[in-house]
């Protein structure tokens, strides 16, 4: 591990590393094969699903980026949190997650728990009792998301990893909305850290990926070792582009989260917004926590509508520099409708018992300028105040 600064390792990564033609920028490998030199001798690479080297630089990048062992670059994310069920997870375990965690991780949970692949529980993970009260049931994984989807609450990474440690159980944090660049569990405590790259860490919208990283050499192999039996790796093509999104991450995270700054200020003052909810506000009740444990607040935020459902839908519909769209973290800002699209598989009660309102908006502050950003917004709130 180099003790080169974060920015650093993202741009650099792989720089010439090309011994062939001296090329500055890595090669992409599209092959999913490669030839022995003589019987009996295994070379390195032998086929694309166990190992790629394309794959391998963009893997080794977010293991050294999140201070892990090992890292495999899996499909997409959900392949990820798949991976480390199937590799570590059996019939009679237990897992605990958040009650409000991304859409995808509770359908994957709940659907495969329902089969009998493991045992699920959903808690409030920022409950301290219903913490304590989770651990006594000796989970075998506690899976944590924070700043979790999409009511941006905080964990405190640090605390769960030392009382999950006493009672034995493996903590995985889903490091999806903040990046490396922003937090890093493994340092507070974690065994793994999950991403979606599909996300900031790629920051174009144009792949879908995921890695999942292990904090011991151990782990690291044993997840290799699963990642090639299942077929949960990642393309070649995909983790080329990924690494071309990588470079940019360190100052794309600063302007994300500066644009957001603005767009917060600006909300504040909005009569047609009722809750908002982001870390940075100092009534939102994760914020020493957030000030505590991650390098920024992150450009993530969501905010009630304060008027009715009718608004809403105006208020969505007038706007032009905010696509309405699933996903987060691409350099266009996106607005989503967390209770129809990212969390439609969770049941209305599931919501309500999640704190998730129907007149939940959820942004992805993008990279465009924050004036034309926030004229948006006023236009859109005008439109949306017209209907009674
Ligand atoms: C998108 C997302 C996932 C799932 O990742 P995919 O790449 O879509 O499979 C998991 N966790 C979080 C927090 C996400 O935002």
């Amino acid at each position: 591990m180099s003790d080169k600064k974060l920015a650093t390792v993202a741009v650099r990564t792989g720089i010439e590393s090309d011994t062939q033609y001296n090329a500055v920028v890595p090669p992409l490998y599209l092959t999913s094969t490669y030839s022995f030199s003589q019987l009996g001798e295994v070379p390195q690479y032998d086929y694309s699903r166990s190992g790629n080297p394309t794959r391998n630089t963009l893997a080794d990048a977010l293991a050294e980026l999140e201070g892990g062992a090992g890292a495999v670059v899996t499909n997409c994310g959900t392949a990820a949190i798949n991976l480390l069920a199937s590799a570590l997870i059996g019939p009679e375990d237990l897992i605990i997650a958040p009650h409000d965690c991304y859409g995808g991780t509770y359908r994957l949970f709940n659907t495969r728990a329902a089969k009998g692949d493991f045992k699920v529980r959903f808690i409030d993970q920022t409950d301290p009792a219903a913490v304590a009260e989770a651990l006594a049931l000796q989970p075998k994984l506690i899976w944590v998301e924070t700043p979790s989807n999409p009511l941006l609450r905080i964990v405190d990474v640090a605390e769960l990893c030392a009382t999950a440690k006493q009672t034995g159980a493996l903590v995985a944090v889903d490091n999806t909305f903040l990046s490396p660049i922003l937090q890093q569990p493994i340092a507070l405590g974690a065994d793994f850290v999950v991403h979606s790259t599909t996300k900031y860490i790629n920051g174009h919208s144009d792949v879908v990926g995921g890695v999942l990283i292990s904090k011991t050499e151990e782990h690291a192999e044993e997840i290799a070792w699963w990642a090639n039996c299942i077929g949960a790796t990642g393309a070649p093509f995909d983790a080329y582009m990924t690494l071309r999104g990588l470079r940019t991450l360190a100052p794309r995270m600063r302007m994300h989260e500066e644009n957001s700054r603005q767009i917060l200020a600006y909300l504040q003052q909005q009569p047609l917004v009722g809750n908002i909810y982001h870390p940075s506000q100092p009534e939102h009740p994760g914020h020493a926590i957030a000030l505590k444990q991650q390098k920024g607040f992150g450009a993530m935020l969501s905010f009630e509508m304060a008027g009715g459902m009718a608004q809403l839908e105006v208020f969505v519909k007038e706007l032009n520099c905010f696509s309405l769209a699933e996903s987060l973290g691409g350099t266009e800002s996106l607005i989503c409708h967390p209770a129809s699209m990212t969390h439609r598989a969770m049941s209305d009660e599931a919501q309500a018992e999640a704190g998730l309102k129907p007149s939940l908006l959820r942004l992805s502050v993008g990279l465009e300028d924050p004036e034309d950003l926030i004229a948006d917004l006023e236009q859109a709130f005008n439109k949306a105040s017209e209907v009674a």
